[in-house]
């Protein structure tokens, strides 16, 4: 509706509400996210961070308020004055450019490690076979698993999987990558090899909004942090001053707990 403005926050959130039932679960998110920025969204089970990253990508409607990305209102267009949901295809458009990662890695079990980044690159955009592999390819050296085209998922541990499924999500070529809870199932000996790319990503530029629980992560990558809870934005700032001073009661005793 605005265009792309150049300069402007690759992400605008304003005064998004939704509710399950009668239950409230976003209460008026204001959020911006900057290009190349990393933005670690905290908070306790149940405040509403996965419903957050869910309505980026349209994957839940709002109730109320809207989200931008690149400019482009996400799920609705403006016709006749009046607000009216997308189609299928260009939710799909506006879906392809926002790349998911989620703590269940969602690989497609039946398909080898390359297949799974060559699926939605030829499916999607359309890209001929011999290209979308040779991306692939360069895409599981990055993430060191080089080699392991051949392979299926079940072949492979936790944190190899998730590494696929972040390289699957590059595949696309998004221009923001969410994360939710990306190492909250593995165990702990294979959190740190996720965390790592995760930081290679963020020094490439890429911009990001990750939940986790990593509090190391958020201290060493976020460039903003942002603290959910009860579906509102209690605090938001650098990592510094979330994690170090932080000020609502909220976020101090939910630190307290995960440090
Ligand atoms: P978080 O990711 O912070 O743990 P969620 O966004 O998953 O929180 O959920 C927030 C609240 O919304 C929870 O109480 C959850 O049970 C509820 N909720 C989430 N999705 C649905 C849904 N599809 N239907 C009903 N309730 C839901
Ligand atoms: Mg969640």
């Amino acid at each position: 509706m605005t265009g792309d403005v150049t300069g402007g926050p690759l992400v605008r959130i304003r005064g998004l509400r939704k509710s399950f039932g009668s239950q409230p679960v976003l209460d008026g998110v204001d959020l911006d996210i900057r290009r190349g920025e990393v933005t670690v969204l905290l908070g306790p089970s149940g405040s509403g961070k996965s419903t957050l990253l869910r309505s980026i990508n349209h994957l839940e409607r709002p109730d109320a308020g809207f989200v931008e990305v690149g400019g482009e209102l996400v799920g609705y267009r403006y016709q006749g004055g009046r607000l009216r949901e997308l189609g299928q295809r260009a939710i799909t458009r506006q879906r392809a450019r926002v790349g998911m990662v989620f703590q269940q890695f969602n690989l497609f079990p039946h398909l080898t490690v390359l297949d799974n980044l060559v699926e939605a690159p030829v499916a999607v955009h359309g890209r001929p076979r011999s290209g979308a592999e040779a991306k692939a390819r360069e895409l599981l050296d990055r993430v060191g698993l080089g080699g392991r085209e051949g392979a299926f998922p079940r072949q492979l541990s936790g944190g190899q999987q998730q590494r696929v499924a972040i390289a699957r999500a590059l595949a696309m070529e998004p221009q923001l990558l969410l994360f939710d809870e990306p190492t909250s199932a593995l165990d702990p000996e294979l959190v740190g090899e996720v965390l790592a790319v995760m930081k290679d990503l963020a020094e490439s530029g890429m911009t990001m909004l990750v939940v986790t629980h990593e509090i190391g992560f958020a201290r060493e990558v976020a460039d903003t942090v942002v603290f959910l809870d009860g579906g509102r934005i209690v605090e938001s700032g650098s990592p510094a001053e979330v994690l170090t001073r932080p000020r609502h009661e909220r976020s101090r005793a939910f630190l307290a707990a995960v440090l």
